[in-house]
């Protein structure tokens, strides 16, 4: 069983399951001290992106927003019972370690991670159902060393599968995967994400013949046109990866927005006016050019609903 923010589901109940998306994005404590720096009617502007969502065939998606990333499960739980689309929420760390948990162990970090799979967020009986660590430009750096050891060491307690940052251009996640091996972690419950930000398949294909998933989640983005993003997943597909690959939108819904120099609030975030089609983006772009080009229905199953059931459902 798999854990959303509604309670367990089945891996067969996941459906057409988009694997990286976020309804908010912002700091830890900030929904619930500084509200207002999202912008007015948060919960009524992220049920209705969803319930478009939900109409247009999602059933699923995994919400990859971390403590540091501001998680609120209670609006998580709300806007997914509102919207009928499944949530599932993260445990781990993001990019952002307070100084003053700087130095705490791994396994301090791994037990405070397993309660929240197996307990439930503090306060809360959501229980998170992925576990999520990162590096970025900067590698892997000695504080994201003691997060990344701590996620791999909350997967190996309770089985929950592990989605990784990284940052393709540095190669990052060859680090990130060396510290799972030392772990003992068994990469095929490894999701190494924002993988199409390189058009490299060279890198990619050592990434996959390791034995992990690859986020292919960020669409439309910014490093690598969307265009060559599809070409670099029908790329992978040819070369026999399919049953690998989880392309999804790394959207956010509600973000912090910045007045302008002349006073004036903006309605959307910069990020919402560039993708206007949301976490729709996949259904009306990227699906019909992988179409035209000639993936057929039974990959695009594959993508969207038989690799997240595996991904989830243990080894
Ligand atoms: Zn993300």
């Amino acid at each position: 069983m798999i854990n959303t923010v509604t309670g367990p589901v089945s891996s067969e109940d996941l459906g057409f399951t988009l694997m990286h998306e976020h309804v908010m994005v912002s700091a830890s404590g900030m929904y619930r001290s500084y509200p207002d720096l999202l912008g007015p009617n948060r919960e009524e502007r992220a049920v209705a992106r969803l319930k478009e969502a939900k109409a247009a065939g999602i059933d699923t998606f995994v919400d990859a927003t971390t403590f540091d990333l501001g998680r609120d499960p209670e609006l998580l739980r709300t806007v997914s019972q509102r919207s009928g689309v499944q949530i599932v929420n993260v445990t781990g760390w993001w990019l952002d370690v307070p100084r003053f948990i700087r130095n705490v162990s791994p396994n301090q970090m791994a037990r405070e991670f397993v309660r929240d799979i197996t307990e439930g967020f503090r306060g809360t009986d959501i229980k998170a159902g992925v576990l999520k660590c990162a590096a970025d430009f900067a590698g892997v750096t000695p504080e994201l060393e003691i997060m990344n050891r701590a996620v791999a060491r909350a997967h190996l307690e309770t089985g929950v599968p592990v989605m990784v940052h990284s940052y393709p251009t540095g190669q990052v996640a060859r680090r990130q995967i060396a510290i799972f091996k030392e772990e003992g972690v068994d990469l095929e419950r490894v999701k190494i994400d924002h993988s199409n930000d390189t058009t490299d398949t060279e890198y990619l294909k050592w990434i996959l013949d390791q034995g992990c998933f690859l986020g292919l989640d960020r669409y439309p983005g910014y490093l690598v046109s969307p265009h060559m993003r599809t070409v670099t997943m029908k790329s992978l597909i040819d070369d026999g990866y399919a049953d690998r690959l989880c392309p999804a939108h790394d959207c956010i819904c509600l973000h912090i927005l910045n007045e302008r120099a002349d006073g004036t609030m903006p309605e959307e975030h910069a990020l919402a006016v560039r993708n206007p089609d949301g976490y729709l983006y996949m259904h009306r772009h990227v699906i019909p050019e992988l179409k035209a080009m000639g993936v057929g229905d039974d990959v695009i199953e594959t993508l969207f609903v038989r690799n997240p059931q595996r991904f989830f459902a243990a080894a």
